[in-house]
């Protein structure tokens, strides 16, 4: 069998929302699936989840749910005719006080605040950029614009302001009640849309911990990094967040299209430096939302994203609303496999110049610098939050790493990390019988066999969180 390190989250939507497909995806691949909170009810997100863990059950794999918050996309308003046609140097209105379908003059605003947002000469992107307006004055609720880049423009279609400087707060009224309604169905992670800085995180963590305290639950916090802003502010952001998603879409459209792959490698960069997750989002196989194979430029940004170190790689309307979702993931897992056989794999620079003061953080490290010296077949990690399996893999190394957890959440929180397979285990108390657990399900997963080495770090006591103390390399009698 091979095993992919790099994961895959895909959007569901119209196109993925039945059961039977939806396995299907599972099986090729799929370890995250995203639930978009900006379309669809409550109640269509909360059946939603519930088909995703029947189906990940069936199927046997473990998946994670993340809730993706709308935040406070700026979007136009609606149109008479659902859209509009805009030619380049028309005058255009986007107008805060109209409450009448928009037309080829103008446009209602669900933002209010834009006319206090903008000046003149500003150049506003509307439909993630294909059409550009500049800012020729604003007269109360009123903003008065030119077309520069004409083009189609239909309801609710987002505005980006080019530079960044939008000062919406990044939870809206829509997005608390939306975290209640993920923390009903325990969603794994919420990813938060248009965070300018840590406060923001630290916002929605406090939302989430009272939206999901009656389920005993904490969910992960992924924090999309799709404003200018939030550029400057990555260490802080980090700090306060479990992983970032470098959501390109909003974020080429603010700081421009060529200032993004360079930033999308620091991003990376950065992210595991801070032991936290990263995700590489938008567009990756945008054709195949028509067609049935990618294209060539798409199958390089999937493996580029792949080297540069990214945890998973993200699938948007390609699996939410495409003519092909599971030909996408089958193509994306091939594009992974075949990009991590070509990856170099030694423990470099960033393992070496890690510094660190944790006992079970060394552990960690230790395990990761033994299996690979001694090309073992797989490091084991016995874990309760799964701080030790993240640790580890922050690292590019060749030897899988096994995370067993007597734990549901930590197992589906898991099951983002890069090159880690989050297995279930039975709580044992003691630590021999765990071990001896730990043992058998490697040889039943065929992960080991007879004569085979393998590193495995655990804590004594078992079971208290941050408890891992002992290193014990193994040989399969
Ligand atoms: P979105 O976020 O798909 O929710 O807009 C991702 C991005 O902007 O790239
Ligand atoms: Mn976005």
């Amino acid at each position: 069998m091979t095993r992919r390190a790099t994961k895959i989250v895909a959007t569901l939507g119209p196109a993925s929302s039945d059961p039977v497909l939806l396995e299907k995806m599972i099986r090729a691949g799929v370890n995250v699936v995203r639930l978009n909170f900006s379309h669809g009810k409550a109640q269509d997100h909360i059946n939603l989840a519930a088909v995703v863990r029947e189906v990940a059950q069936r199927a046997g794999r473990e998946v994670a749910i993340m809730a993706d918050l709308q935040g406070p996309k700026i979007r136009v308003g609606k149109f008479a005719e659902g859209k509009v046609m805009l030619e380049p140097g028309e005058k255009f209105i986007l107008d805060a006080s109209r409450t009448e379908p928009g037309d080829i003059r103008g446009v209602g605003l669900d933002y209010k605040e834009l006319p206090r947002d903008v000046k003149a000469g500003d150049v506003l992107l509307l439909n993630d950029g294909l059409i550009v307006l500049t800012v020729d004055a604003v007269r109360g609720e009123e903003v008065h614009t030119t077309v520069k880049l004409g083009g189609e423009l239909s309801n609710n279609k987002g505005i980006n302001k080019q530079g960044g400087g939008l000062t919406a707060p990044a939870l809206t009224a829509k997005d608390m009640e939306d975290i209640k309604t993920a923390m009903s169905f325990q969603a794994d992670y919420v990813a938060v849309s248009f965070p300018k800085n840590a406060t923001d995180m630290e916002m929605a963590r406090q939302l989430c911990n009272v939206a999901a305290a009656p389920y005993k639950h904490k969910p992960g916090l992924i924090a999309k990094i799709e404003r200018a802003e939030a550029i400057p502010k990555l260490e802080e952001i980090l700090k306060v967040s479990d992983g970032i998603m470098v959501a390109r879409g909003d974020l080429a459209v603010e700081v421009g299209n060529a200032a993004v792959p360079a930033l999308q490698k620091r991003m990376i960069k950065m992210a595991r430096a801070a032991d936290k997750v990263v995700i590489t989002a938008t567009q990756m196989m945008e054709s195949m939302i028509l067609n049935p194979v990618p294209t060539r430029a798409e199958v390089s940004d999937v493996a580029n994203a792949v080297l540069d170190g990214t945890d998973a790689v993200m699938l948007s309307a390609e699996t939410a609303a495409g003519r092909f979702p599971l030909e996408t993931v089958e193509e994306m897992a091939k594009i992974c496999e075949e990009a991590e056989k070509a990856e170099y794999k030694e423990l470099g620079a960033d393992f070496s110049g890690k510094t660190f003061a944790r006992i079970d953080q060394s552990i960690a490290m230790g395990a990761l610098f033994t299996a690979h010296h001694l090309g073992a077949k797989a490091i084991v990690a016995l874990t309760d939050s799964g701080s030790t399996a993240l640790w580890m893999s922050r690292h590019d190394i060749h030897v899988p790493i096994y995370a067993l957890t007597p734990r549901l959440d930590t197992q589906r929180k898991m099951a983002i990390y890069r090159n880690v397979r989050p297995i279930l285990m039975d709580s044992s108390a003691d630590r021999d019988t765990a071990l001896e657990q730990a043992e058998s399900h490697l040889l039943r997963l065929d992960i080991v066999h007879s004569g085979d080495v393998y590193a495995i770090t655990c804590g004594e006591p078992m079971g208290a969180p941050g408890g891992t103390n002992m290193l014990k390399i193994c040989r399969v009698a």
